[in-house]
């Protein structure tokens, strides 16, 4: 019985290590691409590889394991789980923080980790790899003298340009995303665009697009990270918009149309994302007490939680609760004009009396704070103290490059468009050669 009993937990015990070795397998082909990425600028690794493929062949060799950081872990946490010592796991990161900042670390990231048993009952950390992002690699090793040795490389990127085109059925959004664009660069282009278009009203169906921008690729590897937004074409109800990112000398780069007017001139005409206008600016009768009132603003119908960005850049004035209107922020822009948000669920965050604020940046979310008969937005434009309709009063004086300034934007344009002329849809241009 006894005996019986020792052979079933040999078996158990062998077929337990296959399926660990089974698994560590299963994560290895692709683990070990990373690792030889990386060893091809550093010819000293491969040895350190082998040896780790030798110590596999003793009694209880190396685990490997890809390990998934979910919300909460930390790498102290993550070691700790694999039952490595307090005293080893603190060393190891450690040494990782002198290029990496274990703060950093994200919810989804895999880390990759080679640990075996030690004399105790700790296991030992032989080795650890994670990349912080798709640029670099970072690689901790044991030596001999039983420290740790870290070791980050950075991956060559080619800087390219890249075309994406297509035509709106669905939404620009979905469709631009569809033809291959970056959210982040959809929402440059909806930011810059939002000055003079009603996502909700203006577009139509067959509408075209065509943006293009930087990118930094390693085609070997299939690793593409999209940079900035640099033009746009887009045709939106028959009205072509053709912009270019420019960084006119001593300022920051932005958006100008083609004759080098910027387009950061006037207040976003919807200070929110695919909101609809439910009231408008005047009088009108007042939803919760019936008596016919001035309305001081307009209102945008959305969803609790939808954000709200600044109207255009400015310094928040007022971020706190203001009687009727709930939640409530103030933003100043210049001497002259302010903007208003009411009912708001709640602030983003940091924005409180005093921060600066960029034009399109969220400041706030949709809600139903004060007197308010569901989620919308209470939009307000001031001007020198009175309220305007912000529907109409959208200039905030325009900015148009001039002398110098204007003579490069051209080269610029020419630059820009003589490169998009070669640059097949989808299609990839490298940037100096
Ligand atoms: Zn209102």
């Amino acid at each position: 019985m006894k005996h019986n009993f020792r052979l079933l937990l040999a078996s158990f015990c062998i077929i337990l290590f296959s399926y660990i070795l089974a698994i560590g397998y299963y994560f290895w082909p692709e683990e070990h691409a990373t690792v030889l990425v990386a060893a091809a600028e550093q010819p000293v690794l491969p040895q350190v590889e082998s040896k780790e493929i030798e110590v596999a062949e003793v009694e209880e060799g190396p685990l490997d394991e890809t390990v998934q950081i979910t919300a909460g872990d930390t790498l102290m946490s993550l070691l700790a789980r694999l039952g490595i010592s307090k005293i080893e796991a603190h060393d190891a990161v450690q040494a990782l923080s002198s290029v990496f900042n274990p703060k950093d670390l994200k919810a989804g990231q895999e880390v990759y980790v080679i640990y075996e048993k030690g004399d105790d009952s700790n296991y030992r950390l032989k080795y650890l790899q994670l990349q912080p992002d798709i640029e670099h690699n970072i690689e901790l090793n044991r030596t001999e003298t039983g420290l740790f040795a870290v070791e980050k490389t950075q991956r060559q990127l080619e800087h390219v340009y890249a075309r994406v085109e297509g035509q709106i059925n669905i939404s620009l959004y979905a469709d631009a995303l569809k033809a291959g664009a970056s959210p982040k660069m959809l929402q440059d282009m909806i930011r810059v665009l939002s000055y003079d278009v009603d996502f909700q009203r203006d577009i139509q169906r067959g509408d075209k697009f065509e943006l293009v921008y930087d990118s930094y690729v390693d085609r070997e590897a299939g690793i593409e990270r999209s940079g900035e937004l640099v033009y746009a074409n887009v045709n939106i109800g028959g009205k072509p918009y053709k912009v270019y990112r420019f960084q006119p000398q001593g300022a920051n780069p932005e958006f100008f149309r083609d004759n080098g007017e910027s387009m950061r001139k006037a207040f976003l005409k919807t200070p929110i994302d695919g909101a609809r206008l439910t009231s408008g600016f005047g009088n009108r009768k007042h939803p919760i007490h019936g008596f016919t009132k001035m309305h001081k603003g307009v209102d945008f119908g959305a969803p609790k939680g939808t954000p709200i960005m600044a109207a255009a850049d400015g310094v928040v004035e007022r971020a706190s609760r203001y009687g009727g209107y709930g939640n409530y922020i103030c933003l100043r822009h210049d001497g002259a004009t302010k903007t208003a948000y009411a009912h708001l669920n709640k602030y983003a965050k940091g924005v409180k009396p005093g921060k600066r604020v960029k034009q399109g940046e969220i400041i706030g979310y949709v809600g139903t704070t004060g007197n308010s008969t569901g989620p919308h937005l209470h939009y307000e434009l001031i001007k020198h103290g009175k309220h305007v309709n912000p529907t109409k009063h959208t200039q905030m004086g325009s900015l148009k490059l001039t002398g110098q300034k204007l003579k490069s934007f051209e080269v610029h344009k020419r630059k820009i468009d003589s490169m998009i002329s070669d640059l097949p849809a989808k299609g990839v241009q490298l940037i100096d050669g």
